[in-house]
Order: C-alpha cells, then sequence, then structure tokens
C-alpha cells in the first residue's frame, strides 16, 4: 500500500502517519524528520535545508526529489510505504509520479488530513518534538507520560523553532500557495481521500482504517 498524507502544517499528518505504519507494516518516510536527522548530523544537506526550514520556507525541490525516490527505492519499502510530508509541490507530485510510472506502480491513497488554519496556530504552540528518536506530543492533547521527556527514548523534548506562531503563519501561507494544489492533482489521479482532522487522535485513525481496509 503506498499511501501520501497531505494537510496543513500541524494537521496531524505525522501522528497518523506513524499509527499507519504500525498497522500495516510499512515504513513511515517523513522528509522534515529526514532534514532534521541531517541538521542534527551536521550534513551538507542539513546546512543547506535549515536555512529554509528556519525561514518556514519549503527546501528546494532538487534537494527533495532525488532523496525520497531514493529512499521508496530501498528494500524495505518494497510493499508500500506512508510519505509524511513529501510531496508538498507540484513539480515534486510529477517527480513522483515519473518514478513510480517508470516502475508501472502508482501511489493508491493520498490521505487529506482536513484540519482549519484557525486551530493550526494553537496545535503547533503545544507540539513538542523528541531531539532523540523524532516523536510528537501535545502538551494537551497527546502528553508524554512525563513532562518534558519522551515516552519512547527519554530523550529532550522541544518547541521546534519553526512552530513559534510567526513562523507558522508563514508555513501555512506557504501550504496554502504550494501544496494545496495537490488536492486537485491528486483527485485526478483518483487517489484522494479525506478524513476530518479536528476530531480527537483516535478517531481521526479509526475514520482512516475505515479508508485502507482492517
Ligand atoms: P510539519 O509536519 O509541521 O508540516 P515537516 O516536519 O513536514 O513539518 O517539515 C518541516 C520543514 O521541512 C518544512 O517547513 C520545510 O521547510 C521542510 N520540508 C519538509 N518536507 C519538505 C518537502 N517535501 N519539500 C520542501 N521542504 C520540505
Ligand atoms: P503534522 O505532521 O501534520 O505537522 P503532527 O502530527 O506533528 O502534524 O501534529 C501536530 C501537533 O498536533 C502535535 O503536537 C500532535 O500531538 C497534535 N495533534 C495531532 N493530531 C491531533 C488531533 N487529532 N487532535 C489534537 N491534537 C493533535
Ligand atoms: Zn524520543
Amino acid at each position: 500500500m503506498k499511501i501520501i498524507m497531505l494537510g496543513a502544517p500541524g494537521a496531524g499528518k505525522g501522528t497518523q502517519a506513524k499509527q499507519i505504519a504500525a498497522k500495516y507494516s510499512i515504513p513511515h518516510i517523513s522528509t522534515g524528520d529526514i532534514f532534521r536527522a541531517n541538521i542534527k548530523n551536521g550534513t551538507e544537506l542539513g546546512k543547506k535545508a535549515k536555512s529554509y526550514m528556519d525561514q518556514g520556507l519549503l527546501v528546494p525541490d532538487e534537494l527533495t526529489c532525488d532523496l525520497v525516490v531514493d529512499r521508496i527505492s530501498q528494500a524495505d519499502a518494497v510493499n508500500g510505504y506512508v510519505l509524511d510530508g513529501f510531496p508538498r509541490t507540484i513539480p515534486q507530485a510529477e517527480a513522483l509520479t515519473n518514478a513510480l510510472n517508470a516502475r508501472n506502480e502508482k501511489i493508491d491513497y493520498a490521505i487529506n488530513v482536513e484540519v482549519p488554519d484557525s486551530n493550526i496556530v494553537n496545535r503547533m504552540g503545544g507540539r513538542r518534538a523528541c531531539l532523540g528518536c523524532g516523536a510528537t506530543y501535545h502538551v494537551e492533547f497527546n502528553a508524554p507520560k512525563k513532562e518534558g521527556v519522551c515516552d519512547a527514548c527519554g530523550a529532550e523534548l522541544v518547541l521546534r523553532d519553526d512552530d513559534k506562531p510567526e513562523t507558522v503563519q508563514k508555513r501555512l501561507n506557504v501550504y496554502h500557495d504550494q501544496t494545496q494544489p495537490l488536492i486537485e492533482y491528486y483527485s485526478k489521479a483518483g487517489a484522494m481521500v479525506e478524513v476530518d482532522g479536528t476530531q480527537d487522535i483516535d478517531v481521526v485513525f479509526q475514520d482512516i482504517i475505515k479508508i485502507l481496509g482492517e
């Protein structure tokens, strides 16, 4: 099963993608996580990506597309994957479609996690990210057992720099300009499905299972 998560920053794509990956035994591939790992490890890619991410802008397509095409070509992705945060532009979607066409494959589902902008700034302000394993929490809606500490790995939880309100508004603008057109792109491709992302995390996941099957 090949799945794409669509939706505004903070809609809950990552939260749902992790659960989908666990239930259907497919890898969760997050471009944001890949970039953050590169920043942490001080790679060339990380240095380039950071300057865009800090400003709430998208990392250029030429730094992003090959990376994802390589990643979905690895052995653990033969039975499918859930892509979280890619594609984010029409050229990225076209690069993915071309790579898949070349192998006679296609995206089965593009899941749009629908959340209005008015909910987003609140969500992001409460998001806490693990510096160790990339897990995400919310101070109110998905709190860790011990404040400031990751349940999964024990590392410290932080507010991402790009989750501060000024940057969140910029990222929302970028989303509407560059990423929202993908809804039409994947509708035309016959892959588009939608869930109401304002519901509780578990309810959203149940709705997704109804679409993907048990
Ligand atoms: P969120 O989950 O809040 O939407 P991500 O972790 O997916 O955020 O992405 C964080 C940042 O990483 C983005 O604001 C952008 O700068 C960069 N990024 C992630 N994925 C992509 C992509 N597919 N294309 C360009 N930039 C990306
Ligand atoms: P995205 O990957 O789309 O940027 P995340 O999955 O990281 O979004 O979720 C953003 C924040 O909102 C996180 O703090 C997460 O714990 C929280 N969150 C996710 N889904 C829900 C939900 N259905 N209701 C309330 N909070 C949620
Ligand atoms: Zn962790």
